[in-house]
């Protein structure tokens, strides 16, 4: 149901050698990765706060698309360890004479274990299989999920007709009450899974050798993120040196991988005739220590920006399932911002901000906020085409205030210029452009130890206290936290500015 595999929740029995869905789609991937859910389950990290809200949206997302055929009956997975696959199984059988939607249908054969996200009863004595995804669109990874699945039912002596995945249909427009029949699109993939259904009880015979043999000796490669990012990563990758090849800039995987293959681990090991101007800039870097500053081309973009200026940052959420009237599924909701604004060269910034409290639809007031930008003065943010995708998005969704709307998004200079055309590069780096990477590199700011420090927690904490269940106290606190975090944002840009300055005396 959810588009990650190895869910806390997981359908299946370490204990036993049965193969559920996601550790048939683990086994695909490495069969490292596999065995080491059977033999060594410690050695799996428990899920960070962003996974955990992947399985979060993934188990809200499926309980929705239930209401796709209303008045069926969920096979509740029992606590008991004793034999509670037999028990999920002996229900479904039960209930499958019923000839009613079936939510969680599990079947047991050949050491396949699945449970089906909803299985409906279709002409004759046959039956339809929807795999419920999160996502917005159907990938192969997916389909290997269906035909799992639809090849272990079969062999169970079941007929089914057509095959679904469905997914959030992201040109789905909530208006008022949520439409399930919009908000979901079910995509007939009958034929490609059937295609690849054959396969599977071998995949499965092949995967069943690995988890009983010794721990495999799987080298690293383009599969640890493909189709998920692997959660051994850190412990499989532990030998690389710093500065490993997989930080050139902007290298391909597929090439790190050969290098790494091939015994070249370092950037510093490259041959330089092998890199690009700016890969040379890096390896040159790392090498001597010494930064690399290009003090005429940085002296000329700092001399584009006028005053004052005003350093921006929007904070975003991106619900699933739209929440707002006119919103739809993933869509990116500014629900905060802050801005310095430095009234003239040499002058102490001047902090605004906006900051959503209550569980409405946080962007009419945050336009009327965005009034505190000035009338002329550039506008700074870092990577500026998310800032002035917001700023059109905004303009499309409140027309009234396009035309300023789109004024500021007219008015954006980008950061990130001096650092992505490498005028200036600092080893720190690590072969990254991203604020996160630059900031401490040419500042000595870093985000360690503030309560929020990126953006996908600031959204995941911004939901939690304004739309859940907590008291005010927690509430204030978390607010606190996200004001603490987007005003560093937007302080990081003044700094980064004057950094410059005195590296070219500007
Ligand atoms: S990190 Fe890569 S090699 Fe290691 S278990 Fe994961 S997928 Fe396999």
């Amino acid at each position: 149901m959810i588009d990650r595999p190895h869910s806390p929740s997981d359908e299946s029995d370490p204990m036993t050698l049965a193969i559920s869905k996601s550790k048939y789609v683990a086994g695909l991937q490495c069969p490292k990765l596999l065995w080491t859910h059977y033999n060594d389950r410690d050695a799996l990290p428990a899920p960070d706060a962003a996974k955990q809200a992947i399985f979060d949206t993934g188990h809200m997302v499926g309980d929705l698309a239930k209401n796709l055929f209303p008045g069926g009956v969920e096979i509740a997975w029992s606590d008991d360890p004793n034999g509670r696959m037999e028990q999920t199984v002996a229900e479904t059988l039960e209930l499958m004479k019923q000839r009613i939607p079936l939510y969680e249908a599990s079947f047991l054969v050949d050491g396949c274990y699945c449970r089906a996200d909803l299985l409906v009863p279709t002409a004759g004595d046959a039956w339809d299989l929807y795999e419920v995804k999160s996502t917005t669109g159907v990938k192969d990874v997916n389909l290997q999920d269906v035909a799992f699945q639809a090849s272990a039912i079969e062999r169970c002596g079941v007929r089914l007709d057509r095959m679904y995945l469905v997914h959030l249909d992201n040109t789905y427009v909530r208006r008022g009450d949520l439409d399930v029949h919009g908000l979901f699109h079910a995509e007939d993939v009958t034929v490609r899974a059937r295609a690849l259904m054959p396969d599977v009880p071998q995949n499965v015979q092949r995967m069943h050798a690995v988890i009983i043999g010794e721990r495999p000796g799987t080298p690293i490669g383009e599969h640890c993120s493909d189709p998920y990012e692997c959660d051994l990563w850190p412990a499989c990758s532990s030998f690389l040196p710093r500065d490993s090849v997989l930080d050139l800039y902007r290298v391909r995987k597929r090439d790190a991988f050969a290098m790494i293959g091939d015994g070249v681990m370092s950037v510093v090991d490259i041959s330089p005739a092998a890199l690009n101007a700016k890969q040379r800039i890096q390896q040159e870097a790392i090498r001597t220590g010494v930064t690399h500053v290009q003090a005429e081309e940085i002296h000329t973009w700092l001399a584009g920006l006028e005053y004052p200026l005003h350093c921006f940052d929007f904070e975003t959420m991106m619900p699933a399932v739209p929440i707002f009237d006119g919103t739809r599924p993933y869509q990116q909701i500014p629900f905060q911002f802050s801005l310095h604004i430095v009234d003239r060269l040499g002058a102490e910034p001047r902090h605004v901000e906006f900051l959503a409290e209550n569980a409405v639809d946080p962007r009419p007031a945050l336009i009327g906020a965005l009034g505190e930008i000035g009338p002329e003065g550039t506008i700074l943010a870092y990577n500026i085409a998310f800032e002035q995708a917001r700023l059109r998005e905004l303009a499309v969704d409140f027309p009234d205030h396009a035309r300023p709307l789109l004024g500021f998004a007219n008015r954006f200079q980008d950061l990130l210029v001096p650092f992505r055309s490498f005028w200036w590069h600092d080893a720190r780096q690590r072969g990254s452009c991203s604020l996160k990477f630059v900031l401490p590199a040419i500042t000595g700011t870093t985000y360690d130890g503030m309560e929020i420090a990126e953006g996908g927690q600031a959204a995941r904490e911004f939901q939690r206290v304004v739309f859940g269940n907590v008291g005010p106290a927690e509430k204030l606190r978390v607010l606190l936290a996200l004001r603490t975090y987007c005003a560093q944002d937007t302080l990081a840009l003044v700094d980064v500015v004057d950094a410059l300055r005195e590296a070219t005396n500007s």
